[in-house]
């Protein structure tokens, strides 16, 4: 469980990567059980959704008219075309979050964390990207997963290159072999970088409090 901040701190935008099957979604939610103050980033798709996904929880369906409004409006932080399907991270719930001082899970492929780290809210960015050990493995645990059919499988596999190669533009990369090593590392990397001076605004007035204390100390 992770522990309540003495000074207060700005949100983080917290972007996990990586190809389908490496195991992103897993790590996610073992981090969000971890640490419930995070907030999830539900995006939006025109992609239909799969049996067992549920509107505005795994995402918000959207028609392509719908979608591509919101971005016209400014609506969306990033938007990208994947799979032949429109995605996009609604920017309102992330900025409310960020504002409040808890960070925000982005769970988008590379084109979206190129965006975000371009954006405004880059420099809040902290941006990992997830290896599978071996190709085999991958594709092993895409089948055993049991959520796609033989030609899903081969799509994704297809596809996994492509996402792969943009490893190198992440902050932090992660060879996800044994889960329970890649989440402490996983924890390790967040622990941390919630403590860039940048990510404590408080800190210059905890250190006035310190100073004046100093002086009294001193008197
Ligand atoms: P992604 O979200 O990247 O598409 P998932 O998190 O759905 O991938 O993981 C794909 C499958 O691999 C799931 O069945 C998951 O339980 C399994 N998995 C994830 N990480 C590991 C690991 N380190 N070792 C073995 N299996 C894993
Ligand atoms: P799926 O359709 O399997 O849920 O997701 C396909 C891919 O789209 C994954 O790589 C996922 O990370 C990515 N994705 C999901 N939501 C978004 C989003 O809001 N923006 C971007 N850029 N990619 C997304």
């Amino acid at each position: 469980m992770a522990q309540a901040p003495t000074v207060p701190r700005r949100g983080l935008l917290i972007i996990l990567s990586s190809p389908s099957g490496a195991g992103k979604s897993t790590l996610a939610r073992r981090l969000m059980a971890w640490d419930p103050s995070l907030s999830f980033s539900v995006s939006a798709t025109t992609r239909p959704p799969r049996p067992g996904e549920v509107d505005g929880e795994h995402y918000h369906f959207l028609d392509e008219a719908r979608f591509k409004s919101m971005v016209a409006d400014g609506a969306m932080l990033e938007h990208a075309h994947v799979f032949g399907n429109f995605y996009g991270s609604p920017m309102a719930p992330v900025a409310e979050a960020i504002d409040a001082g808890r960070d925000v899970l982005f769970d988008i492929d590379w084109q979206g964390a190129q965006q975000i780290r371009n954006s405004a809210l880059g420099r809040h960015t902290l941006s990992i990207f997830i290896l599978p050990p071996s190709i085999p493995e991958l594709k092993r645990r895409l089948e055993t997963r049991g959520q796609d059919g033989p030609e899903v499988i081969a799509k994704r596999m297809q596809k996994s290159w492509d996402e792969i190669s943009h490893w190198d533009g992440y902050d932090y990369v992660l060879v996800n072999d044994d889960l329970d090593a890649s989440f402490e590392r996983l924890k390790t990397i967040v622990t941390a970088e919630r403590l860039r001076r940048e990510q404590q605004p408080g800190l210059a007035g905890h250190v006035r409090r310190l100073h004046d204390e100093f002086l009294e100390e001193q008197a």
